[in-house]
């Protein structure tokens, strides 16, 4: 390769960068489907490969120009598949990223999903008698293990854990709830819509920062059937503030017959649990505080897979089971499979490494991301010629939960490799996440940020990788310094 023009252009240099058809054809992957589809499809495929890369810098994008990823793109193409659901790289430092799937499962969950997805498994099955069985009777027994509450079920996710409570409970009557726990979440659970499709009307009372235990006693009348509290998972609000308290409430619903129903969002399976996150209420406290119904997310603080629990009096969880909209928001196998393991993992005290990645990568300690942050940036330093450098920042656990508890991180701030171009970092992260695999880094003030909390050891290469390929037209042997003059001119 020649010397920079010192232009910002991605194009020109790039383009003389694309490697002929045969450099990519040869390639290892691209060795089985040659193979497998004959030689002729698999030339027509390069072809096209090369042709998008080169639409793309034509039309002033990144592409990637070496032949591994052209082969591999070939390959996509030959096969007609490119899976919509793909793996990504979350560098965002945020560990319950909604739009990136929440929580990693752990190894041993992955194997037992894996295991139960292959085949058949006794998901609705009695093996002993050969009769048709309840297909979450063993999960709740380890719930009601964990929780101390009488029975437990399981459902798709917590606002359809809601959902059903509120029908089962109190549809065509009222519920009472307070001001300040009128939540929205997620942009798609908000509280009074989710009423509404219960069937079940809202009574609000009491103010957004002050509700007391008597404003819930004057609201109760014949139409009454259920208290709810609402666990502000989301937003915190701070100053002059009063909230009736969960045994007030539960003694309160009792005594006038009504249920009392806790959704605590995230919530905690025990104190400190996960490590460093305070907080959170405890499913236990609602449970020992009186309630009849618990609520919370599988693939929030628990570490798991996507789903709501329920926990709470075996009356109340008796009719939801009863319900046919139990049917339409129960759960599959795979499901059960990762959460009874997750949940196997959190009994066991699996809190070091080969645990509940959440949990893990809550508990990182900063030197070892600074240790692994300095590998990065000596490798795009002296390889890639990128300004890198360490900086220190803080991650989020996200997903709607502990929104005002930052956790201290170290991440590698990178200058974009074509720093002249306009909006040059921002361009650079798009690069990055139409790369293969996908990086979603956070973009912060002229640079892009990975924040190492969030990838995983095992991940470091390919993320090396990926930050490789988008940066294709510089000088493999020129140092940050050379770079920088070479581009200011
Ligand atoms: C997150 C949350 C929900 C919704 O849970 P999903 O599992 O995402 O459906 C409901 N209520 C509260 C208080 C929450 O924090």
């Amino acid at each position: 390769m020649g010397t920079s023009s010192g232009d910002s252009q991605i194009t020109p240099e790039a383009l003389r960068q694309l490697p002929p058809v045969n450099a990519v054809l040869e390639h290892d992957e691209l060795a089985a489907v040659r193979q497998l589809r004959g030689r002729e499809l698999v030339v027509r495929a390069v072809r096209a490969a090369i042709g998008e890369a080169r639409l793309s810098l034509q039309n002033g994008q990144y592409a990637a120009v070496d032949a591994p990823s052209l082969a591999r793109r070939a390959r996509e193409i030959v096969l007609g598949t490119r899976p919509l659901l793909r793996p990504v790289i979350n560098a965002t430092g945020i560990l319950l990223h909604t739009g990136l799937g929440r929580a990693p499962l752990a190894e041993e969950a992955v194997e037992a999903v894996a295991a139960v997805a292959r085949g058949y498994c006794n998901l609705e099955f009695e093996l002993e008698g050969g009769e048709r069985g309840r297909r979450t009777s063993g999960i709740a027994r380890l719930l009601r293990e964990l929780t101390g509450a009488e029975a437990a079920t399981v459902v798709n996710n917590n606002a359809g854990a809601t959902v059903l409570a509120l029908r089962v409970l109190a549809a065509g009557r009222e519920v009472i709830v307070s001001r300040g726990q009128l939540v929205e979440i997620g942009g798609s659970f908000r509280l009074p819509e989710i009423l509404e499709v219960s069937g079940a009307r809202l009574r609000e009372v009491g103010t957004t920062n002050k509700t007391r235990l008597s404003d819930y006693e004057r609201a109760i009348g014949p139409e009454t059937a259920a208290i709810l509290r609402v666990h502000h998972s989301n937003f915190r609000i701070v100053g002059f503030t009063e909230e009736a308290p969960l045994d007030g409430l539960a003694q309160l619903a009792h005594d006038r017959g009504l249920a009392m129903i806790d959704d605590i969002g995230s919530g905690a399976l025990a104190p400190g649990q996960p490590p460093g996150v305070g907080d959170e209420p405890l499913v236990s406290e609602g449970i020992t505080a009186g309630a009849d119904l618990v609520l919370f997310s599988g693939d929030k603080l628990l570490g798991g897979p996507q789903c709501g629990i329920l926990v709470g009096t075996a009356v109340v969880i008796g009719r939801i089971e009863a319900d046919p909209l139990m049917r339409a928001l129960r759960v599959g196998k795979m499901t059960l499979a990762a959460l009874e393991t997750t949940l196997g993992l959190i009994r066991d005290g699996a809190n070091d490494a080969g645990g509940v990645p959440l949990w893990n990568m809550l508990s990182i300690p900063l030197p070892q991301l600074e240790a692994r942050a300095r590998r990065l940036v000596d490798v795009l330093r002296d390889e890639l010629g990128l300004n890198a450098s360490i900086v220190t920042s803080e991650s989020f656990i996200g997903g709607g939960s502990v929104p005002v508890q930052p956790i201290p991180t170290v991440a590698v701030s990178v200058g974009p490799p074509f720093p002249t171009a306009p909006d040059s970092e921002g361009a650079w992260a798009r690069a990055l996440r139409i790369g293969d695999p996908p990086v979603v880094p956070r973009v912060q003030r002229g640079t892009v940020l990975f924040d190492l909390r969030t990838v995983a050891e095992r991940e470091e290469t390919s993320l090396l990788d990926a930050i490789r390929r988008t940066c294709h037209d510089r000088k493999p042997e020129s140092s940050a310094k050379d770079t920088k003059t070479a581009r200011a001119k």
